[in-house]
């Protein structure tokens, strides 16, 4: 079972929380139990799990990613967004959740964030639900 759904990112850097939508999309897969697989089909954009409770974590992440690849590095590639294909790859792009009795297994603290290195865009995110 596949899903593709659209996120519409309004900043160059977004993190957004898609907890609940990867959290229904399960629930409507009417599956008990398995895996769902988030993949982000982009070079300059990126998923991973963290604390979605406190704001300011998010906040520490766009500032230690940026510490990293700061926009105006001294870079090869002459897109302008050298910076956002660094931070892709170092998030990653692709996430794996088990989920139990039709819920995913996230910790007390744990958020889903599709991160957005490159935006404002329109994003396509996968879901794959076995
Ligand atoms: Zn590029």
């Amino acid at each position: 079972m596949i899903k593709e759904i659209t996120i519409n990112s309004k900043r160059r850097v977004d993190l957004i929380d898609i907890t609940s939508i990867v959290r229904n999309e399960v629930k409507n897969s009417q599956l008990k139990e398995g895996v769902v697989n988030i993949f982000v089909p982009h070079t300059t954009a990126g998923i991973f799990i963290n604390e979605n409770a406190d704001p300011s974590v998010k906040e520490d992440i766009k500032n230690a990613l940026r510490n990293i690849a700061p926009e105006n590095g001294n870079y090869e590639h002459l897109e302008g967004n050298a910076d956002s294909h660094i931070k892709s790859a170092i998030v990653g792009v692709s996430i794996s959740i088990p989920f139990s009795e039709g819920e995913i297994l996230l910790g007390t603290w744990q958020g889903i964030f599709f991160a957005e290195f490159d935006g404002p865009r329109t994003r396509k995110v996968i879901i794959q639900i076995h």
